[in-house]
């Protein structure tokens, strides 16, 4: 956890940025209207837009976009002691990867609900994917069974070998 703690002032500024970032994008047709910037110690490090459409990339939502370019910009996958900004509540998968980043704290702008009907369609859509099991999802997964051990055994002995590369 960073002790830095943005002022109401910087708070505004760096959403200001987010939404800025939001219109940029979407103007240009990148993807739809969403930004988002990463902060440290009141400073900017990663910041960027929806690019679904230009990368053709599901993906590539503003807070992932400007997750991955924050990662870059430090040299790390784990944010700790940083901040998002971004102008709309993030949605399941930006959450889930908002929680693999080890962030601090996420600021948002627009919550989910009380925004439009499709988005709150598609949140409580993608959420109950998410806690479905896995072979009963209408984008339904099958266990291999015969390559489990393989794929495990793997796994194992990365978890266990300390001589692996990071
Ligand atoms: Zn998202």
């Amino acid at each position: 956890m960073s002790t830095y703690t943005p002022t109401r002032e910087e708070k505004e500024r760096f959403m200001s940025r987010a939404i800025e970032l939001s219109a940029e994008g979407a103007f240009k047709g990148r993807g739809g209207p969403y930004g988002a910037v990463v902060v440290k110690d009141g400073k900017i490090v990663g910041e960027g837009y929806n690019r679904v459409f230009v990368d053709c990339d599901p993906s590539a939502h503003g807070e992932v976009v400007a997750i991955r370019n924050a990662g870059k910009n430090l040299g790390t996958f784990e944010l700790t002691g940083c901040s998002l900004y971004t102008n709309f509540e993030p949605c399941p998968m930006c959450a889930a990867t908002i929680w693999w980043s080890k962030l601090d704290r996420v600021y948002y702008a627009q919550p989910v609900k009380g925004s439009t009907v499709h988005h709150e369609e598609n949140q409580a859509q993608v959420l109950n994917f998410v806690v479905t099991p896995i072979d009963k999802r209408p984008i339904p997964g099958e266990q291999i069974e015969s390559k489990a051990k393989k794929a495990f055994d793997i796994i194992e002995k990365y978890l266990t070998d300390d001589t692996k590369k990071v």
